[in-house]
């Protein structure tokens, strides 16, 4: 999934176009990560357009319990192209955004970095969770675990017998 930018350069038109559907090391999902991306070379610049999708597995941030999600996201960038020697004079940081004109694209890496960047900020599993209720058990539980050790529990226990 690397296109090689001096072979797309060369293609009539200079356009290709990538199905994608596999599973991502880096990013878990239910179903396979399913898209298309289109890569126009422009000259100076390329045009990538399209679009990926998948079934993502979250864990509740509320209830901590897991649910589907479904994770889609739309690509229209335009990424700049320099020229061969100018890159190795710029700083590193540069690089990011820009690529060598003799350089590869990564359509993998772009697509994870698509999905990735649309992954909610919180995880909740539905807008009516009510997250992990305290549950009265353990309260009980505790109370007996620390009768002979705490006498502050012999008040709770009182009020329970009343
Ligand atoms: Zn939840």
């Amino acid at each position: 999934m690397n296109i090689y930018l001096p072979h797309l350069a060369s293609r009539k038109p200079p356009v290709l176009t990538v199905d994608i559907e596999e599973n991502f090391a880096n990013l878990p999902s239910l179903t396979p990560i399913r898209g298309q991306v289109t890569v126009s070379h422009r000259g100076s610049f390329l045009e990538i357009k399209g679009h990926a999708q998948t079934i993502t597995s979250l864990t509740c941030h509320r209830c901590l319990g897991q649910y589907n999600h479904r994770l889609e996201a739309d690509i229209d960038e335009i990424v700049w192209l320099k020229a061969v020697d100018k890159a190795m004079e710029d700083e590193l940081e540069d690089l990011d955004e820009h690529l060598a004109e003799d350089g590869t694209l990564e359509v993998h890496d772009l697509v994870y970095q698509h999905l990735s960047l649309n992954l909610p900020f919180q995880n909740i599993c539905a807008p009516s969770c009510a997250g992990i209720l305290p549950a009265q058990t353990d309260v009980l539980e505790a109370s007996n675990l620390s009768d002979s050790l705490d006498q502050r529990w012999e008040a709770l226990k009182k009020l329970k017998q009343d």
